[in-house]
């Protein structure tokens, strides 16, 4: 283990440190509301994905968004059965 040294700041280091000034206001963090997809029969959220995926590179447009890719996932809800198609789109830029 290392051996811990302390040193004493000064007004100079103090300045130059990395990090929030003394004084200044919090970050500002804005709460976005992320919700799991549910089974549209029972509300559920768990599922048991088949590993088989498609993929495919399709270009488009979804609530205004550009996409250039589509992925769709099967899935088996745990709560009734009922099986389920998850789209993905890749949005373009992020
Ligand atoms: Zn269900």
């Amino acid at each position: 283990m290392a051996k811990r040294v302390t040193t004493t700041a000064t007004a100079a280091a103090v300045d130059s440190a990395a990090g929030r000034p003394p004084g200044s206001q919090n970050r500002e963090y804005v709460p976005l509301k992320v919700l799991p997809p549910a089974c549209p029969r029972c509300e559920g959220t768990a599922f048991t994905p088949r590993e088989q995926t498609v993929t495919r590179d399709i270009s488009g447009e979804i609530d205004g968004r550009v996409y250039n890719r589509i992925v769709w996932a099967k899935a088996c809800c745990e709560g009734c059965g009922q099986w389920v198609t998850f789209r993905e789109y890749h949005l373009v830029g992020s």
